[in-house]
């Protein structure tokens, strides 16, 4: 069935959520690439030289939550995040991406957002 109606309580658009008011520039932040799909801007509380969030327009709480029509947002993140590695330097030296979902791995902030981290040798992972 086409048109199938999103009617997850988390996957609704979330006038409240902090990175639904970024996207939409109602809250401030340093925006590195915008387009219709997706947003990047820079943690506020940076853990490396490069720390760029990248997020989907689209309000959806933590992976948990992704359905399979996300698969091309869940591409555009990705690919965005490998172009702005290129685009800050960190592409040869290397970086990490990552995804923080809910409790167990510190996800603070319910609307999914893509981690890049480099530009320095960053630990092992825990
Ligand atoms: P999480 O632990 O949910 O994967 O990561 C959330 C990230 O969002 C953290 O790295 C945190 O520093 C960042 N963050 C939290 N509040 C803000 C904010 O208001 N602006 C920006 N740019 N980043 C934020
Ligand atoms: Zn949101």
């Amino acid at each position: 069935m086409t048109g199938k109606i999103d009617n997850t309580i988390s996957n609704k658009a979330n006038e409240q959520c902090l990175f639904c008011k970024i996207a939409a520039k109602r809250a401030p932040s340093t925006i590195v690439y915008e387009d219709d799909l997706v947003v990047a801007f820079n943690d506020i509380r940076p853990i490396a030289p490069v720390h760029v969030l990248i997020v989907p327009r689209k309000h959806i709480a933590t992976l948990v939550d992704l359905e399979e029509q996300d698969d091309r947002l869940i591409g555009a993140m990705v690919w965005r995040a490998k172009r702005l590695a290129e685009q800050l330097g960190v592409a040869m030296t290397g970086y990490r991406l990552v995804f923080n979902v809910r409790q167990h791995a510190g996800q603070i902030v319910d609307h999914i957002h893509l981690h890049l981290i480099g530009g320095k040798k960053l630990g092992s992972m825990a």
